[in-house]
């Protein structure tokens, strides 16, 4: 999840707001406007939309609050914290690192829900001291906000304790079965598992309660439960690869077959002796014998044809020093984390100023796809630096 607009940062970690957040917003200021408007009829409109409007601001600052506990804590034990995400379906730390620890997992992962609940029961609190009734609808604006904002983030907090993994409740289950089994991986498959199980009775308990006369809450349970089904499944996934690659370098698995132009070709040359020949999608740009830049076929579509005969290749390609790059002796799990953090497919292997290779997110996934479909689940499959040494990975 990558945020479109940034809001700035907080203790180095960016703050941001997916578009989808808008919606979402737009959602609680209408119904809470008109949950105003009938329950306050002596409010003006503007007292209602003012109030409404209010509550749904200090909403995202809740959610906030919620997500910084996570971040914080977690930086506080020695993680790195890249940025806060706020989206239709409420935040996302960007967590750099994975927790090395049980107990490291369970204090980032339960802060939140910490956070929710205090910040829960310290606005209910706060509407009770202003003469609010739990037994009345609150009379005055302030009291209004304080009530609303006290039942959400009381239910988001104890909503998130649920054990369906990747929900906070379900790795708060993870870290303490981490604890008890010792095994990181394993635990992680249990969670999932778990997860799996809570999202499809999330999916059943929504669709009954649809079919029951619901409406629309039951159809948005149903989706949150689709939604964790796929987010448990694809921490599922994760942990194949991570047990794959662990301890795997990209030297290993990066491949050869990036071929080498050199930079003072014209684009037209170059599309036609090496694109429409060689089929491949990316090109390795050289200067005697230094490795300067890469040139993909997206680089080139970006200059007009009629312009190809007269621009260079160095002219379209991008550069060495825009590009990120990493090094034959690092861990693919550290490629991949790269890959994925800068939304990039490839990442050019580099020692000494000669580029030794690419890797790829395709390929690396084909890797695992053929060593899956060689080997029944569970298998224990021999290293990739073993197989290479076979002659297996080019
Ligand atoms: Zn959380």
């Amino acid at each position: 999840m990558r945020s479109n607009i940034k809001l700035g940062t907080i203790h180095g970690i960016e703050i941001g707001l997916h578009y989808s957040w808008f919606i979402i917003a737009a959602l609680i200021v209408f119904s809470l406007g008109e949950h105003f408007r009938q329950v306050n009829r002596n409010w003006s409109p503007v007292e209602v939309w003012t109030t409404a409007l209010f509550t749904a601001v200090l909403f995202f600052v809740t959610l906030l609050a919620h997500e910084l506990s996570h971040s914080l804590v977690a930086q506080a034990r020695g993680l790195k914290v890249k940025a806060i995400t706020l989206f239709a379906l409420g935040g996302v730390s960007q967590i750099e690192d994975e927790a090395t620890d049980a107990k490291t997992e369970f204090w980032v992962a339960i802060a939140g829900p910490i956070a929710s609940l205090i910040i829960g029961f310290g606005c209910v609190a706060l509407a009770a001291a202003l003469g609010w009734h739990p037994s009345a609808e609150p009379r005055t604006g302030v009291t209004a906000v304080l009530v609303w904002l006290g039942y959400i983030n009381v239910g988001l907090g104890l909503f998130n304790l649920i054990p369906g993994f990747p929900l906070d409740g379900g790795r708060v289950f993870r870290a303490i079965v981490w604890a008890i089994t010792k095994n990181a991986d394993r635990s992680t498959r249990i969670a999932a598992r778990v997860g799996q199980v809570v999202a499809f009775l999330f999916i059943l308990g929504g669709l009954w309660s649809f079919f029951r006369g619901a409406g629309f809450n039951g159809l948005w349970t149903a989706f949150i439960g689709w939604f964790l089904m796929d987010a448990a499944q694809a921490s599922y996934a994760q942990v194949d690869v991570a047990a794959a690659f662990r301890g795997v370098r990209v030297s290993d698995v990066m491949s050869h077959d990036c071929a080498i132009v050199n930079r003072d070709m014209s684009l037209q040359e170059f599309v036609n002796t090496y694109v429409l020949r060689s089929g491949e999608r990316c090109f390795a740009v050289e200067d005697h014998g230094r490795f300067v830049g890469l040139i993909t076929l997206r680089d080139v579509g970006a200059v007009p044809r009629d312009r190809w005969e007269r621009t260079t290749v160095r002219e379209a390609m991008r550069p060495l020093e825009e590009l990120h790059v990493i090094t034959p002796d690092a861990q693919v799990l550290d490629a991949l984390k790269l890959m994925a953090g800068n939304d990039i497919n490839q990442l050019p292997v580099v020692a000494n100023g000669a580029l030794q290779g690419i890797v790829s997110r395709s390929h690396l996934m084909q890797l695992l796809q053929a060593r899956s479909d060689l080997q029944p689940a569970g298998a224990h499959y021999p290293p990739f630096h073993r197989m290479k040494q076979r002659g297996v990975t080019p």
